[in-house]
Parts: C-alpha cells; sequence; structure tokens
C-alpha cells in the first residue's frame, strides 16, 4: 500500500464535476477578470468568515503584504514600526512584514500548542510595536483572550494569517474575524485551495479594505487614476469560481480531517512520538498533523519505506535562512526545537480508512 502525502489530483476529483462546471463558466463566458465570481465569492467568504469584506487577490503571501502597505498607506504604521510574529511561521508571513520595511520582533511559541506563547508577548512590546501578527499554524488557533487584551492595552493592530485554518472556530467566531484583518492563502494544498495561486484579506474596517482592493489593482480605484503605487495582485475570475465551489464543502472537508485526527491521537501509541494536543476540536481543522519526534529523520526513511508521504514543516526556521543573515545567530531554542524535531504525516480529506489504518499501523511498528 502507499499513501501520498497529499494528492491534489484526489482533493479536485471529489468535487470535479462541480468544479468543471464552473470553470467551464468563466471561459465561455468572455469575462475573466474583475467580475461576478469575484462578486460572489467576496460575498459567500465574507458570510463564512464573518466579516464585513473580502478582497481577493493574487496569492496569500500578497493578501499579508497589502494589510501592512495598507496600514502604511493609512498612516497607521511606518517603516521602521515594529511587528510581533510567531518565530516558527511559514517564511511567507515574516517576508510580509520586511517587504514593507516593518520589523518584525520575533516571539517563541510554546512546545505544547506549536503557536506563540502568549506569555511572552508582552515583554517584547515597545513604543515602536504597531501590531501583533498570529499564525493559526498547521490549522490550530493562535488567539487567545490574552492577546486580544493585549492589544486593547497598547493599542495594537490584530492581524491573522490564516492561511492555514480556513474554517477554524474560537469561541463561535472564524478564525480570519478575530481581529483587525487576515490574509488568507488558497495555494492548492490549503483547505481551502484553489487550482492555481489564490489568496484573500478580510475585515470589518471599509476604509483598509478599499485601500487594499485599490493597491491590489495598480493602486487605482477608478480607472487610469493612481492613487498609490500598487501592483497587479488581482484573483482570477476562474479561481473565483472554483473557489466558491469549494467553499460550499469546506466544512464537509474539514470534519473529515478531523475524524482522521481523532483516529489517529486515539491509535498512535509509539513512546518515541508526541502527537499535537488538542486544546478544544473547534479550534482545530487539521491543515496538518504535525508529530514531534526526537529520531525525525529515522522516523520519515522508515515511513518512506513503507510508501507513506510525510513532510517537515519546516526544516529551517526563518531566523536561520539566508536571506535573513541578520538573525542567523539568534537564539530561539523551541522554535528550533521544533523544527529539528516535527514530522507531518499523511492528511487530507480523501484518505480511505485503511491508508489511515496503515499509517496507524505503520507509525506503532517503528
Ligand atoms: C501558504 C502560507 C502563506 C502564503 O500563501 P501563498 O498563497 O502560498 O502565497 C502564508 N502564511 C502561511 C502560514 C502559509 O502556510
Amino acid at each position: 500500500m502507499t499513501v501520498p502525502f497529499l494528492s491534489l489530483k484526489d482533493v479536485t476529483d471529489k468535487y470535479s464535476n462541480e468544479i468543471h462546471e464552473a470553470a467551464l463558466r468563466v471561459i465561455d463566458s468572455g469575462w475573466y477578470l474583475q467580475g461576478k465570481e469575484n462578486e460572489q465569492f467576496e460575498a459567500d467568504y465574507s458570510k463564512y468568515i464573518g466579516t464585513k469584506y473580502t478582497v481577493g487577490c493574487a496569492n496569500g503571501l500578497d493578501a499579508l503584504i497589502w494589510i501592512f502597505r495598507a496600514y502604511i498607506e493609512l498612516g497607521v504604521m511606518q517603516p521602521g514600526d515594529e511587528v510581533i510574529v510567531p518565530a516558527n511561521t511559514y517564511i511567507a508571513t515574516i517576508l510580509a512584514i520586511t517587504e514593507n520595511g516593518l520589523v518584525p520582533v520575533l516571539v517563541e511559541p510554546s512546545i505544547n500548542t506549536l503557536q506563540i506563547d502568549d506569555s511572552l508577548i508582552e515583554e517584547k512590546i515597545t513604543a515602536k510595536t504597531k501590531a501583533i501578527c498570529i499564525v493559526h499554524l498547521y490549522g490550530q488557533c493562535a488567539y487567545t483572550d490574552e492577546i486580544g487584551q493585549l492589544c486593547k492595552k497598547y493599542g495594537l493592530k490584530l492581524i491573522e494569517d490564516n492561511a492555514q485554518a480556513h474554517g477554524c472556530i474560537f469561541n463561535g467566531k472564524k478564525t480570519g474575524s478575530l481581529g483587525d484583518a487576515a490574509g488568507h492563502s488558497f495555494y492548492p494544498g490549503k483547505n481551502l485551495g484553489a487550482l492555481g495561486d489564490a489568496g484573500a484579506v478580510t475585515t470589518n474596517d471599509e476604509e483598509l479594505a478599499n485601500a487594499i482592493r485599490s493597491l491590489a489593482n495598480y493602486g487605482s480605484s477608478k480607472k487610469y487614476v493612481f492613487r498609490y503605487t500598487g501592483r497587479n495582485s488581482r484573483l482570477d475570475e476562474i479561481q473565483a469560481a472554483i473557489l466558491d465551489v469549494k467553499l460550499k464543502h469546506l466544512d464537509e472537508d474539514v470534519a473529515i480531517r478531523k475524524s482522521v485526527a481523532k483516529r489517529y491521537i486515539e491509535e498512535i501509541k509509539n513512546p518515541k512520538v508526541t502527537l499535537p494536543k488538542i486544546i478544544d476540536w473547534n479550534q482545530h481543522v487539521f491543515h496538518l498533523f504535525p508529530i514531534i519526534c526526537y529520531n525525525r529523520d529515522e522516523l520519515q526513511k522508515y515511513l518512506t519505506e513503507k510508501g507513506i508521504g510525510t513532510n517537515i514543516h519546516y526544516p529551517i526556521p526563518p531566523h536561520k535562512q539566508e536571506c535573513y543573515k541578520e538573525w542567523n545567530g539568534i537564539n530561539l531554542p523551541v522554535t528550533e526545537k521544533i523544527h529539528n524535531t516535527e514530522l507531518s504525516i499523511p492528511m487530507s480529506p480523501c484518505l480511505t480508512d485503511e491508508q489511515i489504518q496503515y499509517v496507524i499501523d505503520s507509525v506503532n511498528e517503528w
């Protein structure tokens, strides 16, 4: 038996009739950008997330870049200001901050939740801090009431990187609606994935939404009139149509992810492996199923030999990357430990019972 880490073909095949229909509708319409499909998806996504506005854009990195850029354009932030961010995130979160001349202040995660350790945030706040950017990493909610209170106390913007957590719920509210603005990625492998690149910003802030819509359209809100030096970062109509189909099935797919996770958590029993700790089943949508294991590379090799696909999220933390040489000497032991011991085992809404059982048995045998 083989178990791919993630088969995008299976993910697409599951809803292929509806996806084909949506794609053909756009192809035959003769209208490919900034049309009805964007409008419909943005309205449906706003309703799903629970915000007033969704602004579609080209990808998740751009969504985050636009949030910070719009705050700069609106005078809320200026280059040199600091943004608090978890040190163990995917690099895109950090790139969005540095791209805008802002300074990321890296905070260690908790080894239990793998999310930003909220008890370490307050000591990092300075006169230059303008925002806390949380990342719902692996699909687990990173928001806590403590983080919300810190933002209020110090007048900070709360920005969510919701690239991995579509459908995640904190106290009845979806992630992506918990802060001032959220960046979403619809990269094909994400829980809500397009068939190519796509992203969006959600917010209740009308001014921010308008600025982002202009920035992602050359800086223009009126044809041939340019308010900002923007870029072309729009969401294609064909992707918006496909996303609207997949959005209708998102909760169904998340429920399957949770049932896979439940089996892994109940049935993987290997003292060499630490499983994710679930604080609340609403607060995790299992974009990934990260396990912690000291002989991670050995386990990965073993599973590869058994035909089971795995991945490491992520092998090198942002502060150890060549592009951020100035931080290479920083000591972030918890972050480094996670990067040295994390292994993601297969997780998708398309795994069969036999495949799930095979993964469980293989990890237990090791
Ligand atoms: C995927 C991802 C992004 C970037 O999204 P793209 O659409 O690939 O640009 C940003 N942050 C996190 C945490 C991600 O996982």
